[in-house]
């Protein structure tokens, strides 16, 4: 249960879930600082967000979500669990197909299962999180 503008209490669907995955990520976050030599138990604790999200059908914000890994579901924090490298556009016929634009392409790589995430580099993209007004 939140309040609203007017103070009544109202239900939000998933909210105890939002919570818990709230939670959780925080944990995550805490335990990765407080014991940095053992990152799988901020692993731990990212695939129990995973699972929460899985059995009641809630998505992670996707700020949250590009800091966790694929594989291992642990935090990615450049220099500490992951490390980040810009890479030039591609170079092969196939490839460049593929990647209409002759963007940068930004990699994170997981020190601890060594999963990778790519993510296009485009000077004009905008999360639709981060949007000032949602589009629907
Ligand atoms: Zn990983």
């Amino acid at each position: 249960m939140t309040a609203n503008v007017c103070g009544k209490k109202m239900n939000v669907v998933g909210s105890d879930g939002f919570h818990r995955m709230n939670f959780l990520y925080q944990a995550s976050v805490v335990m990765l600082n407080a014991v940095p030599s053992c990152p799988s138990i901020s692993s731990f604790y990212g695939t129990n967000i995973v699972s929460i999200g899985k059995k009641l059908q809630l998505k992670l914000d996707p700020s949250l979500k590009r800091t966790m890994c694929k594989g291992c579901k642990g935090l990615l924090i450049p220099g500490k669990t992951a490390e980040v490298r810009i890479q030039k556009p591609l170079t092969s016929k196939k490839k460049k197909k593929r990647q209409k634009k002759n963007n940068k392409i930004q990699v994170w790589k997981c020190l601890l299962c060594e999963c990778v995430k790519n993510y296009i580099l485009k000077s004009d993209y905008i999360l639709w999180s981060e949007h000032t007004v949602p589009t629907m």
